[in-house]
C-alpha cells in the first residue's frame, strides 16, 4: 500500500471543476479581461453588505479517503466570498462576475457554481455545527453592474452527502496520484547517474543544483558545453523529487531542440534503470503545432474535438495515464484521436499527472498564458530548471511588452460599417482616445515617456465590456475574427497596463496617419520575471553563455550578486585553436574594404584542412557580400553553401544534412556554410567530431541600432550608466560566445575558432571575454603557419 501520511491539497474550485466537468471546449471568448473587473466587483459587493457579512472566509477540510486497499489523505481548501450571520441564520455567498445578461441565467444555469458554493457550505457548516445553510450564488454584470442573487436551502446533512458524494468521484484519481507518488519516489531514490562516471564539473553542477533545491532560492550555472547540462539539471531535481523536496519539475527551453535534449536525457535515466524508473513526463506543444484542424477554430461547431470536450476528456485522461508515461508530442495525439478530444487542451489536462513537464518560457513566465492550472494559487513545490537561460532576456522583454496599432482599429471600424452601432461607438471611443494622445508626439511624430498614458488604459476598460458583448452574441459574424484579435490586441494591452513599472518605457511613433503604435515596452523584466520565479522553491537559470553574469542577473532576477557557478570546459583546451584576427577591420564603415581579406581569412582557414566549416557574419547584407566574391574566387576550390532569410523547416534541416560527417569522406573539398550571428545555426546545433572542425566568427555581434535598443541604451545609460553594454555590447558577446560554441562538442573532437574583429583587442572586450579563451593573435601573414602547426599536432 502506497505512503499516505503527506496530504494531497486540492482546491474547492480545482476540485468540482474537475469532477464536473461537461459540455464543449470554447475558446471564441473568454472575458478574461475582467480577472481585475472580477476581483474589484467581488470587493464591492462585498464592501456594500453591511458589517454581518463575512468576505474571503477561508475554510478547509483534511478528510482520509480509503477502500480496502487503498488510503489517501485529502486536503480540500479554498476561500468563501462571503458568510452572512443574522438572526441564527447562515448563508454562504459565492459571488460570480459575468458578461453574460443575468435573465438569461437561471437557477440551475452553472451546477458547478453550486458545487463550489455547497463544499463551502458542507465544510462550514460542519464546523460550526449547523443544521442548515443557505447557498447563495450572487451573479455581477461587469458592464451593467446589476446583481441577481439566486438561493437554495440545504441540511447540513445533504451538503455533507454532497461533499463526500464529490471526494468520491474524485477518489481513483487521488489514489492514482498517491499511489503513483510513492512508486515514483522509490524508483526515485534508486536511480543512478546514468553515465559511468561525471564529466568534469558535471558533479559539482548537479551538487549545486541539489542544495540549491534544498535550501530554496535562485542559482545560475554557467557551463560550457560538454558538461552535459541536461542530464546535470535533471538528475540532482529528480533525486530531490525522490525527497519530498519538490513535487513537480519544469523544463523550460525556447526551442524546440532543447525539449528533445530533455526527453532523450529521461530515456536514458530510464533504460539505464532498466525500465524500472517510474517518472511521467510531458512535453508541451504549442497549440498551433499539435492542432489536429487545418485551422485552430476551437470552438464546437467549427471543431470536433472540441465539440463535447468536457465529456470525453476524463476518461481519455484516465487512458493515457494508467497506460503511459512519457506523454511526448505522438502520444498526447494518439490518445486524444482515441477519444475524440483537442490535443492541445488534453495535454494541458494530463500536465495534472506528470512530474516532469518540458514546455517553453511562456508556460511559466508569460502572464498571457502561463499555466494557470499550478501557478495562480500555488499549492506545490516546483523546481524551474531553465535551460539556455541566456534566451530569456529576450522573450521575457516580448512577454511583458504590449502595443496597440491605430490602422487596426480603423480597418474593424471600416468592415463594421453601421451594421453595429454601440460596437462602431466603443470602436470609436477608443479610435478618438488614441487619436488625442497621439497629440503628444513631437515634430518627429515621436513621443517618449517612463509613464504610460494612463487614458488608453482607461478607454479600453470602458469600451472592451462593449466589445466582449459583442463577441459573446455574435460568433458567426463574418468579421468576427478580425474583432477578435482587435479584442485580444486591447486585452493584452491592459494586462500588461496593469503589470508597468520602472522596467518599462512608453511610447508612440506616428508612421502615416493610421499607422500609429503605442507600445508598453519592458526594458528591464527581472521584477516581472521575479513574481512567476516566486512560484518555484528553487530556480536554475543555466547556460553555456551567462557572460557577463551581472547583464543576465539584473535583468533576469535583479540580482546585483546572484549566486553563481562558473566551469571550466570538460574538453582539454589543446584541442582548440582559438585565435583573434587583428588586421581587418569589420567595422560597418568599413565593410566593403573588408570583403577580400575575409574571402582570404576563409580560404586559409579551410585550405588548411579538408573539412566542414561555418562562417558567421552580423547580417544577411554582409553575408551575401562576402559570399559572392568568396564564391567567384573559389568556385571550384570549395563546396559552398548559404543560409538565406525565411528558412522553412525542411530547408534548415538539409542545411545541416549537409554537415553529415560521411559526406566529408566522399567530398574532394572543403564544406563552407555561411550564416548569421543569432541565427538558427549559430546556437542550439550539435555537429559533432568531423561534422564541423572550424568557424569563423566576423564581428563583435552587435545588435542592430535600431529605435528599440537605443531606448534599451538610453535606459540603463540613466539606471546604471552602462547603456552602450547593455543594449549593444553584452548581448553581442553572447552571441559571439554561442556561435563560436558551434564547434568542439565532443571529448575528441579537434577544431579552429577565428574571432575577426580589431574591437577584440579593446580593453573593454578583453574584460569581458572568457579567460579560457587565451590571447592570441593572428593575421593574414601567420594564419596559415598557425593553422598548419595545429593541425599537424591534430593528425
Ligand atoms: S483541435 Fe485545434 S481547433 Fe480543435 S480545439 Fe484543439 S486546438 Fe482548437
Amino acid at each position: 500500500m502506497s505512503d499516505a501520511s503527506t496530504a494531497f491539497q486540492i482546491s474547492v474550485r480545482e476540485l468540482v471543476e474537475f469532477v464536473y466537468r461537461s459540455g464543449s471546449l470554447d475558446l471564441r471568448f473568454q472575458g478574461k479581461s475582467k480577472l481585475q473587473d472580477g476581483i474589484k466587483l467581488h470587493q464591492k459587493i462585498q464592501k456594500s453588505q453591511g458589517i454581518a457579512y463575512r468576505s474571503e472566509v477561508t475554510l478547509s477540510r483534511q478528510i482520509e479517503v480509503f477502500d480496502e486497499v487503498s488510503k489517501a489523505v485529502l486536503l480540500v481548501s479554498g476561500r468563501a466570498d462571503g458568510i452572512i450571520d443574522i438572526d441564527g441564520e447562515t448563508t454562504i455567498d459565492e459571488i460570480k462576475g459575468t458578461s453574460i445578461f443575468l435573465e438569461s441565467i437561471e437557477i440551475d444555469t452553472f451546477p458547478v457554481h453550486w458545487a463550489q458554493a455547497k463544499i463551502y457550505g458542507a465544510i462550514y457548516g460542519r464546523d460550526n455545527n449547523l443544521n442548515h445553510i443557505t447557498i447563495q450564488l450572487t451573479y455581477a454584470n461587469f458592464e451593467s453592474n446589476e446583481v441577481k442573487r439566486l438561493r437554495k436551502i440545504y441540511s447540513i446533512e445533504e451538503l455533507e452527502a454532497f461533499f463526500i458524494a464529490t471526494v468520491e468521484l474524485y477518489k481513483k484519481w487521488l489514489f492514482l496520484k498517491n499511489q503513483w507518488r510513492y512508486e515514483r519516489n522509490n524508483s526515485l531514490e534508486g536511480i543512478a547517474f546514468p553515465f559511468e562516471r561525471y564529466r568534469p564539473g558535471q558533479r559539482k553542477l548537479a551538487v549545486s543544483i541539489y542544495n540549491k533545491i534544498k535550501t530554496g532560492g535562485i542559482l545560475y550555472a554557467e557551463a560550457p558545453t560538454g558538461i552535459g547540462k541536461t542530464m546535470s539539471t535533471l538528475f540532482p531535481s529528480l533525486k530531490a523529487m525522490s525527497q519530498g523536496l519538490v513535487d513537480r519539475i519544469f523544463y523550460l527551453s525556447a526551442k524546440t531542440i532543447t525539449k528533445v535534449v530533455a526527453e532523450e536525457a529521461v530515456t536514458r535515466l530510464y533504460e539505464e534503470s532498466d525500465q524500472t524508473l517510474k517518472l511521467k513526463s510531458l512535453t508541451l506543444t504549442a497549440k498551433d503545432k499539435i492542432c489536429l484542424n487545418e485551422e485552430v477554430t476551437c470552438y464546437p461547431e467549427k471543431c470536433p474535438y472540441a465539440d463535447g470536450y468536457f465529456d470525453r476528456s476524463l476518461d481519455a485522461l484516465w487512458d493515457i495515464v494508467s497506460n503511459e508515461r512519457s506523454f511526448d508530442k505522438d502520444t498526447v495525439v494518439r490518445y486524444a484521436q482515441k477519444h475524440k478530444v483537442c490535443p492541445y487542451e488534453f495535454s494541458l489536462d494530463v500536465a495534472l499527472f506528470s512530474d516532469l513537464i518540458i514546455c517553453d518560457y511562456n508556460y511559466a513566465f508569460d502572464p498571457r498564458v502561463y499555466l494557470r492550472r499550478f501557478f495562480e494559487f500555488p499549492t506545490e513545490k516546483y523546481v524551474f530548471l531553465v535551460d539556455e537561460a541566456h534566451n530569456l532576456v529576450d522573450r521575457a522583454r516580448t512577454m511583458y511588452s504590449a502595443e496597440l496599432q491605430k490602422d487596426k482599429f480603423l480597418s474593424v471600424k471600416k468592415q463594421l460599417g453601421q451594421v453595429d452601432k454601440s460596437l462602431s461607438k466603443a470602436i470609436d471611443g477608443i479610435n478618438k482616445a488614441l487619436l488625442e494622445v497621439r497629440k503628444a508626439c513631437d515634430d518627429r511624430g515621436l513621443y517618449i515617456s517612463a509613464d504610460e498614458k494612463q487614458d488608453i488604459y482607461e478607454q479600453l476598460k470602458r469600451r472592451s465590456g462593449t466589445i466582449e458583448k459583442w463577441l459573446s452574441e455574435n460568433h458567426l459574424a463574418p468579421f468576427y475574427q478580425e474583432v477578435l484579435d482587435l479584442y485580444f490586441d486591447i486585452i493584452g494591452y491592459m494586462r500588461i497596463s496593469e503589470l508597468y513599472d520602472s522596467g518599462y518605457l512608453f511610447y508612440i511613433t506616428e508612421g502615416d496617419k493610421n499607422t500609429t503604435k503605442y507600445k508598453l515596452f519592458n526594458i528591464n523584466p527581472a521584477s516581472q520575471l521575479k513574481r512567476f520565479i516566486d512560484n518555484s522553491v528553487a530556480t536554475i537559470f543555466f547556460s553555456a553563455t551567462l557572460t557577463p553574469l551581472a547583464y543576465y542577473s539584473t535583468l533576469l532576477t535583479g540580482d546585483v550578486e546572484p549566486e553563481a557557478l562558473s566551469l571550466p570546459s570538460p574538453f582539454d583546451t589543446a584541442n582548440r585553436k582559438l585565435v583573434y584576427a587583428t588586421d581587418v577591420s569589420v567595422k560597418y564603415k568599413d565593410r566593403e574594404t573588408s570583403v577580400r581579406g575575409l574571402c582570404q581569412y576563409i580560404d586559409t582557414m579551410a585550405a588548411a584542412k579538408k573539412g566542414n566549416y561555418l562562417v558567421f557574419f552580423p547580417s544577411y547584407a554582409y553575408l551575401k557580400q562576402v559570399a559572392d566574391l568568396f564564391e567567384t574566387l573559389y568556385i571550384d576550390k570549395y563546396d559552398i553553401i548559404k543560409q538565406s532569410r525565411d528558412l522553412s523547416e525542411a530547408d534548415k534541416e538539409d542545411f545541416l544534412q549537409t554537415f553529415d560527417a560521411d559526406a566529408i569522406m566522399l567530398r574532394d573539398k572543403s564544406l563552407i556554410g555561411f550564416a548569421v550571428l543569432g541565427g538558427h545555426f549559430a546556437e542550439g546545433i550539435d555537429l559533432k567530431g568531423e561534422r564541423l572542425i572550424g568557424v569563423i566568427v566576423v564581428g563583435v555581434g552587435l545588435p542592430m541600432i535600431s529605435f528599440e535598443n537605443d531606448l534599451i541604451k538610453n535606459f540603463f545609460d540613466y539606471e546604471m550608466d552602462a547603456g552602450y553594454e547593455f543594449a549593444y555590447q553584452f548581448p553581442g558577446i553572447g552571441k559571439v560566445m554561442q556561435s563560436a560554441g558551434r564547434v568542439i562538442r565532443g571529448e575528441t573532437d579537434t577544431g579552429v575558432i577565428i574571432l575577426i574583429d580589431q574591437r577584440f583587442q579593446s580593453l573593454t572586450y578583453q574584460r569581458i571575454l572568457p579567460p579560457r579563451w587565451g590571447k592570441e593573435t593572428t593575421n593574414l601573414d601567420t594564419l596559415k603557419r598557425q593553422l598548419d602547426d595545429f593541425w599537424e599536432e591534430h593528425r
